[in-house]
């Protein structure tokens, strides 16, 4: 092994995982990455059909910069992968004026310069008739957002890293992690590797992953609700842009049909609960969520058929300020991670996967990323 060969070893190959595999492997790390379950799993937090892609960004302008590299990378991975993974179908952020979020992403898209409409309730009505707006709503569209496919996403940069060499070890748990003279030794059952780097990215995992136990980041299972589309064309993505509908009864995210049938919602109104961890993950679903989630659908998407067809049950790492962990672990040599992704993740994957390489083969990163620091839960 030469100092410009270095072994990392990844721990989860959810999205953030895959991607890091992806860019360090292509950088010419050698790349061991391990997964409890098997590529693109629906336990974790990077399975369910679909993802928002958003550049209008209501958590910050201190984004934008990411998410535009991050939508250059998702094209260089279509091309690599020969899938089409992004479908740039435009956003729409729904809601009365003064409500946060259209604040939020008003002031985004002014202080980064980014191009966006103001659509009032009636100009909503004539372009984007799926939608229902009360008196005085107003619609935000952003032209630079989309949908993405995450099941695709996981396996294309999974193949495109072993493309480039890396391994990919499919249902096997790490079990311990112990810091070496050299680095780290790796432990799955019986078996045990050793290497000079580790990138931790369990996602909702992390609490379960010893080196991560101090880090503030909660399980929370999220749900995904698929309606039936009465006419399939008028929702399919050449029509029906995503949108974030900020509601005081009913808000929810929606997804434009991609499966011939249904377009899906995940309902924000009702709250993500904590679970112990994403092992026991409750996969059923609740009736009292269904019957809120078809009330919402009823009252503001007049065009799908109100009861689900399908619902889906996931999980995500939450951090107490909604921000991802993304640095060297406090404490630890040669150990990266990013966990924590808050629910907002997915689109900004694979720019976390270069900045992972970069941390872990040059020490740094260009991207200020003081506000992701896992030092800033280190009082805790
Ligand atoms: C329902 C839902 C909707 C969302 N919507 C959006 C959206 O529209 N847009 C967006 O950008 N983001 C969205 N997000 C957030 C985004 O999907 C996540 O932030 C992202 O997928 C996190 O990926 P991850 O790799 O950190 O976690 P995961 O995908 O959960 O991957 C972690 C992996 O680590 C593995 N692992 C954990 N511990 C170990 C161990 N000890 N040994 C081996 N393997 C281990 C797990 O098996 C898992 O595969 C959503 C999330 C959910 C759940």
């Amino acid at each position: 092994m030469t100092a410009s060969t270095p072994r990392v070893a990844i721990v989860g190959t959810g999205v953030i995982g895959a991607m890091a595999a992806w860019q360090l492997a292509g950088r010419g790390a050698r790349v061991l990455a391990f997964d409890a379950y098997g590529r693109g799993h629906d336990r974790g937090a990077s399975a369910g059909e679909s993802r928002i892609f958003r550049t209008v960004y209501k958590e910050g302008a201190s984004y934008v910069p990411l998410l535009l590299e991050a939508r250059e990378l998702w094209r260089t991975l279509e091309a690599e992968s020969g899938r089409a993974l992004l479908t740039l179908c435009g956003g729409l952020t729904i809601g009365a004026p003064d409500e946060p979020d259209l604040k939020a992403v008003r002031h985004c898209a002014e202080e980064a310069g980014l191009p966006h409409e103001i659509l009032d309730r009636e100009q909503t009505a004539a372009r984007f008739p799926q939608h229902r707006l009360d008196e005085g709503e107003i619609a935000l569209h952003d032209p630079g957002a989309g949908v993405l496919r995450p099941e695709p996403s996981v396996q294309s940069a999974l193949e495109a890293a072993e493309r480039h060499g890396a391994r990919i070890l499919s249902y096997r748990p790490v079990d311990d992690l112990t810091e070496t003279a050299h680095g780290w030794r790796i432990a799955s059952g019986e078996e045990t590797w050793d290497v000079d780097h580790v990138v931790l990215t369990p996602g909702p995992w992390a609490a379960r992953l010893a080196p991560l136990a101090g880090l503030p980041v909660r399980a929370k299972r999220i749900t995904a609700c698929w309606f039936a589309a009465r006419e399939v064309a008028a929702h399919q993505p050449d029509r029906l842009p995503i949108a974030i509908r900020r509601h005081p009864e009913a808000g929810f995210s929606c997804f434009p049909v991609l499966d011939g049938v249904a377009v899906k919602i995940v309902p924000h109104h009702l709250g993500w609960p904590d679970i112990e961890g994403p092992d026991d993950l409750p996969r059923g679903a609740d009736p009292a969520f269904a019957r809120a989630a078809s009330a919402a659908v009823g009252r503001l998407l007049p065009g799908l058929v109100p009861d689900p067809v399908r619902i889906g049950t996931y999980a995500e790492g939450f951090t107490p300020d909604g921000h991802p962990v993304v640095g060297p672990l406090p404490g630890a040599a040669r150990a990266t991670v990013l966990t924590g992704f808050s629910g907002h993740g997915f689109k900004l994957a694979p720019v976390f996967g270069r900045i992972a390489a970069d941390l872990v083969l040059t020490g740094g990163t260009g991207h200020d990323l003081s506000g992701l620091s896992p030092h800033r839960f280190a009082h805790r």
